[in-house]
């Protein structure tokens, strides 16, 4: 799968599965515009690892929630790499809590990152990747956006939110060479999920057939998959990463 030439877009590549998807697109051969929010060590430190790998890159603070300060950054990225042929959509938070307990705030701050910052960003790219009859559009969602989780309505309903924009996305920009898949990762090792309590670690683990947490590399090889001109009739579809748990 080569992407050499190409410029992609992770937001939410400061850490975890970003960072892997930005190292994979760097690795072959994609220049990469890694977006955070406020992790700016992390981000130079993901910026210096995709140089190493021979390719232009540059970090960019952004709230993805932001719909203006979106817009500028992508304005920012296509005049700094003069174009985007791949938009990943990883940027994601959780504020966890049964919905009896949840604070209104938890709701909408997990729905304008996770599933407004993926708009925003869309959004933003819509007409560039109309312009260039090309683009593919990734999408992060999660296994618990197809099957729900008790303790988790917000992010559950974010990731929800995700499939049925990407399949809206997909249907509308199909005809102008344009792809949007969404991936749905299962328990993948990262700040995320090493937050989680061990006993709740152990209970999802039960549940993987493969026997092991997933690692940002396993998402990351189907990010690179997708993005590559191999996946171009290939929309609309959501594909789980999660080692058979959701199967
Ligand atoms: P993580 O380690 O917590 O990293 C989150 C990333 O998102 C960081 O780069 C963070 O930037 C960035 N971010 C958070 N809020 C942002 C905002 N408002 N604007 C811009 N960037 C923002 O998370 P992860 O485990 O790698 O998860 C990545 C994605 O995969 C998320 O969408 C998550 O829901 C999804 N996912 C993860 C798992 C899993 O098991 N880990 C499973 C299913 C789905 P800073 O470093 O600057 O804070």
């Amino acid at each position: 799968m080569d992407l050499t030439g190409k410029t992609a877009v992770v937001t939410g590549a400061s850490r975890g599965l970003g960072r892997a998807i930005a190292q994979g697109m760097a690795a072959r051969g994609a220049n990469v515009a890694v977006v955070y929010a406020g992790n700016t060590a992390a981000a130079q430190q993901t910026v210096a690892t995709l140089e190493a790998l021979g390719v232009k890159s540059k970090a960019y603070q952004c709230d993805v929630a932001g719909f203006d300060a979106t817009k500028q950054l992508v304005a920012d990225v296509i005049a700094d790499f003069g174009g985007v042929d791949i938009l990943v959509n990883n940027a994601g938070i959780v504020k966890d809590g049964l919905a009896l307990m949840l604070k209104e705030a938890d709701f909408d701050d997990v729905i304008a990152t996770n599933l407004k910052g993926a708009f925003n960003m869309t959004k933003h790219l819509y007409q560039h990747f109309m312009r260039k009859r090309s683009g593919r559009i990734i999408n992060i969602t999660s296994v618990v956006g197809l099957s729900g989780n008790a303790g988790q309505a917000n992010y559950s309903a974010s990731k929800a939110g995700l499939v049925g924009l990407t399949k809206s996305i997909a249907r509308e920009l199909a005809g102008r060479g344009v792809t949007c898949n969404a991936i749905a990762p299962g328990y993948i090792e990262s700040d995320m999920t090493d937050a989680m309590p061990e006993k709740a670690k152990e209970a999802i683990l039960a549940q993987v057939p493969a026997g092991r947490m997933g690692q940002p590399e396993d998402v990351a090889a189907l990010a690179v998959f997708l993005a590559g001109e191999a996946a171009g009739y290939i929309t609309g579809e959501v594909i789980r990463v999660d080692g058979g748990m959701c199967m």
